[in-house]
């Protein structure tokens, strides 16, 4: 049985950058706003794709880190107390007397206005294929602390791979980090962070390594013409994220594509349904944060008119208002 949430006023699917200035813009609005998303954690692309990238062309934003844009973005949501709901795919859309209904695999979350703000679609992690079994092998973190005093390999070069072993090694695991290239992806601090752990004997890093075959024990791994045993209680891999529009694209809302057509308020077929960012067709090929965030403030302004008609579309400037600190 699945579990049955209180209503939000708006419930916003994506917690990428279009999603959380959209989930902003309705806090600001006054409205209560949840977010779901497919990703452990918010930021949409910025966190799943390259968050140790500078990107250089937010508005107002030079030369910053995709993870410090992704910050930001949820400090600056975090005084309207969004309810995030993290790990979950938002999979139907149904229609209630008081406006819609989606439904996860786990829960049911009904909402007054939905703003889909998928982006190129849910970041699930791509499949895993290793040659032969371990007993304990993971695609996420869940909880670092419950590693203390085991034995940890991870595997994969991307960013979040880099982040693993050192919050694992910091919350004393016996980490050996390794990648099938020399190089590992992280922020100039976690990479020095690396060496520094590395040098001082309390991170093992094996790169380039192939990781020749799992065990019980652990994993055998070839490093230039030998092979080496590396004792692990987890075997922990990361191999990236691919976007899945799938389970979206069966809601009635004239997809043309990757693309949701909607009005110039950004309602699409549906009323009460908005659309912001990459997904939307309004933004076109402009598959950009700025082009996104704009969208999310028009959805979002809508949608608060619509869950409350009191409400006037346009929001008014935001500087004669007295805000909550942030
Ligand atoms: C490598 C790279 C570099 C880039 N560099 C720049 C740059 O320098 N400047 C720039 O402006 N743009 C850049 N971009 C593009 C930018 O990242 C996107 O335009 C932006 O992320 C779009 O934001 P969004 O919120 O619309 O979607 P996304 O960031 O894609 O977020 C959408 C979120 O929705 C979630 N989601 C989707 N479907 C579901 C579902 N059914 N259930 C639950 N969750 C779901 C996803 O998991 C995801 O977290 C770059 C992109 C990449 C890949």
């Amino acid at each position: 049985m699945k579990a049955r949430h209180a209503s939000s006023e708006v419930l916003v699917i994506g917690a990428g950058p279009a999603g959380l200035y959209a989930a902003f813009y309705a806090g600001l609005r006054g409205l209560s706003v949840r977010l779901i998303d497919a990703q452990p954690e918010p930021g949409g692309q910025l966190s799943a794709l390259y968050p140790d990238k500078v990107v250089y062309d937010v508005p107002g934003l030079p030369a910053t880190r995709a993870a410090e844009i992704v910050d930001a973005l949820v400090r600056q949501l975090a005084p309207f107390r969004p309810d995030y709901r993290l790990g979950e795919v938002a999979r139907d859309l149904r229609r209630t007397p008081d406006g819609w209904t989606v439904g996860t695999d786990q829960a049911e979350y009904p909402a007054g206005a939905v703003i889909v703000a998928a982006g190129l679609g849910a970041l699930l992690p791509r499949e895993v294929r290793l040659p032969g079994l371990h007993p304990d092998v993971r695609t996420a973190l869940p909880d670092p602390a419950a590693f203390s005093g085991r034995r940890v390999l991870v595997v994969g070069g991307v960013p979040q791979a880099t982040r693993a072993a050192l919050t694992l090694a910091g919350t004393g695991a016996a980490v050996t980090l390794t990648h099938r290239r020399a190089l590992f992806r992280g922020s100039p601090e976690q990479l020095e962070q690396v060496q520094t752990l590395r040098n001082s004997g309390a991170l093992q890093v094996h790169a380039p390594a192939e990781l020749d075959r799992l065990d019980e024990r652990g994993a055998w791994l070839k490093l230039g013409g030998d092979r080496q045993h590396v004792p692990a209680d987890t075997v922990l891999v990361f191999n990236g994220f691919l976007p899945d529009l799938g389970p979206l694209q069966g809601w009635p809302l004239n997809w043309q594509g990757e693309y949701l057509p909607a009005d110039e308020q950004q309602m699409t077929a549906l009323p009460g349904v908005f659309v912001a960012g990459d997904v939307s067709l309004s933004g076109g090929d402009f598959k950009l944060i700025s082009v996104g965030l704009a969208l999310a403030a028009l959805a979002a302004n809508a949608a608060a008119h619509f869950v409350r008609p009191e409400l006037k579309i346009r929001p008014g400037h935001s500087s004669d208002r007295r805000l909550p600190p942030h």
